[in-house]
């Protein structure tokens, strides 16, 4: 029959790939696709996502275009056809997976029983949420700053899914509580829907996952299909996948699919969706889909709140005059207060004195540590110019030549060399192995441009700055 042209010869095409490739990245990548039509030298292929069109168009193009030109002829035009996500769902089971002699659409499934069919228990098996405890609502402080994601963060643990804030995107600067907080929503909706599948995942950890599930090519599938299991999907750090395309494809691929399906994210970021450079816009948008609420920082009243319960939950007291010039000593982050409280009451106990504002004082220096110049290290100064620029310390050694990432890799050549004992080699060492010579260029370059241009100049003395260096070496 003419209708099953395309079925036969894209049968045939299939056969020769399989001789050409191992079985695994076969039944992974060829076995789900989908002959729709064929007419002239047009092939019209159905695909269950963007995700796997460009997997093949990467990994296997050339084998494509050999099979095709074969089977079908030399002027032979390829299209694809996404299936829409719903009909992804449909698309998934085992069934067009692995039986391709009988490649009939099947019949709608519950994603549920997809999911057991694919990984079988799945849907059984304790997923750990990943949770830390202390990480609750009750620890966490509500104060001006936080308050509206904090909110928002309460109403998600009584509705998860099905609500205005889906996603919602947590941004704000280091230490002020976007883990906690993040991690809060996943403890409240635990306890509140305990058949719900909670997951916490740090960008990074994700990030690895993707790679290795990749590596094993048959794997991608189950790290696909596992991610789509989850209820409610809480990825930490977000920026991490600034310039890299794959993880942020299949992340996208998970998230259209979880939001699709009533399913709750929560995304933290250092920074506000607009400033995440690197990251695509489809993804962007997806962001701004639900609310996005900053983390600020805590003012005094906030950080005095933080400092007193703190004391509450280790059984200590500490004097009301030590907590309020703690709370006004220190203003830059949640972490540091927390950091500077336990210090303060290690030091107390070693040295078997009294808790006073003398010994606060007096620590403080200490508390609110920041490196001499004799203990300064590569990695201190590479971290703040990171920090400064806003970048990650992969794009940061990575070998971009971009120049914003280029000049912040000279500068921190430049502070090497002019506040640490290390040689050349070693500054170079430390920046993702650049020579000695590209250390010696870069110090001139800095120097020069430090001559020439004063928005320069004002990059490289506020770093000095916040790494306190004694400028009049
Ligand atoms: P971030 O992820 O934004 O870098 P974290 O969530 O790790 O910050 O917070 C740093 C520390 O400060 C954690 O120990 C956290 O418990 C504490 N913290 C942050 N915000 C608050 C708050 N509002 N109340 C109590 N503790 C907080
Ligand atoms: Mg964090």
């Amino acid at each position: 029959m003419a209708t099953e042209k395309h079925i036969e010869v894209w049968r045939k095409c299939l056969s020769i790939i399989k001789d050409n490739i191992d079985e695994s990245p076969y039944n992974t990548w060829f076995v789900p696709i989908k002959p729709i039509s064929l007419a002239d030298q047009r092939l019209d292929l159905g695909v269950p996502s963007e995700f796997f069109k460009e997997y093949i168009e990467e990994h296997y193009l050339g084998l494509m275009t050999r099979v095709l030109e074969r089977e079908i002829g030399p002027q032979v035009q390829l299209y694809y056809h996404v299936t829409t996500l719903q009909d992804t769902t449909v698309t998934y089971p085992q069934k067009t997976y692995r039986d391709l002699s009988n490649p009939t659409i099947p019949a709608p499934v519950n994603p549920n029983e997809i999911d057991s069919q694919i990984a079988p228990g799945l849907r059984r098996m304790e997923v750990d949420a990943n949770l830390n405890p202390n990480y609750n609502f009750e620890n966490f402080i509500e104060g001006e700053c936080n308050r509206l994601g904090r909110s928002a963060g309460l109403q998600i643990t009584v509705k998860p899914g099905n609500n205005a804030f889906n996603p919602l995107f947590l941004f704000g600067g280091p230490g002020l509580g976007k883990t906690h907080l993040a991690q809060a929503i996943g403890i409240g909706i635990k306890e509140q829907h305990p058949e719900k599948v909670v997951l916490y995942v740090s960008a990074n950890k994700f990030q690895t996952q993707y790679m290795d599930a990749v590596q094993k090519k048959n794997k991608l599938t189950d790290f696909l299909h596992f991610y789509q299991s989850i209820d409610v999907l809480i990825l930490d750090d977000v920026q991490e996948f600034a310039e890299k395309p794959g993880t942020q494809n299949a992340f996208f691929h998970i998230f259209n699919y979880l939001h699709l399906s009533g399913k709750q994210l929560i995304l933290t970021s250092d920074r506000p969706p607009v400033e995440l450079q690197g990251l695509e816009d489809r993804l962007l948008s997806r962001f701004k889909w639900g609310l996005t609420a900053e983390l600020k920082k805590p003012d005094y009243q906030t950080r005095l709140a933080i400092l007193k319960a703190k004391c509450m939950r280790e059984g200590i007291a500490l004097p009301e005059d030590v907590l309020h010039f703690m709370a006004s000593a220190i203003t830059t982050n949640v972490r540091e207060l927390e950091g500077s409280l336990i210090s303060l009451m290690a030091n107390a106990t070693l040295m078997h004195q009294p808790i006073t504002v003398e010994l606060a004082r007096s620590l403080m220096g200490a508390l609110v540590a920041t490196p001499t110049q004799e203990d300064l290290s590569m990695e201190t100064i590479n971290k703040e110019v990171c920090r400064y620029f806003g970048l990650t310390s992969d794009l940061f050694m990575s070998s971009s030549r971009k120049r914003e990432i280029s000049q912040a890799r000279q500068i921190a050549m430049y502070l090497g060399r002019q506040y640490t004992e290390y040689s050349l080699t070693e500054i170079g060492a430390s920046l993702g192995g650049k020579t000695h010579a590209t250390v010696l260029h870069s110090c001139k370059t800095v120097r020069d441009l430090m001559d020439t241009d004063s928005t320069f100049r004002t990059y490289v003395h506020d770093i000095e700055k916040s790494l306190q260096l004694n400028t009049n070496k």
